[in-house]
């Protein structure tokens, strides 16, 4: 199964809207920054592992950035597909990288 941005904004908007606002959203970002942050230490070994699977820790960390990072574009109505595909053209043009993600999905749904 593919997760969409668009419809994992749609799930959170459902979940948050009116719950919480983007303030108590961006602090629980930052906690899950900072567990990020503890993970990648493990795995530099200038932090203590607690024996679990450093890689799955890793993942199950950055999906709760993710989480936290969509949930507040979803509760402003930020249609960050849009967004981003806007973003990342500005920024290939700006670096001169060969191919943008708008060419780059397009090329793969061929
Ligand atoms: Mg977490």
């Amino acid at each position: 199964m593919k997760i969409t941005i668009d419809t994992l904004e749609k799930y959170l908007l459902n979940r948050y809207d009116g719950w919480t606002n983007e303030q108590g959203l961006f602090l629980k970002l930052v906690e899950e920054i900072g567990e990020v942050a503890e993970v990648i230490n493990m795995r530099a070994g200038s932090k203590q592992s607690n024996g679990s699977d450093l890689d799955t820790e890793l993942g199950t960390e950055l999906a709760d950035m993710i989480h936290y990072i969509v949930a507040i574009a979803a509760i402003n109505h930020i249609d960050l597909t849009t967004i981003m595909l806007a973003k990342d053209k500005q920024a290939s043009a700006k670096y001169h990288h060969d191919i943008n993600l708008e060419t780059f999905i397009m090329n793969k749904e061929k």
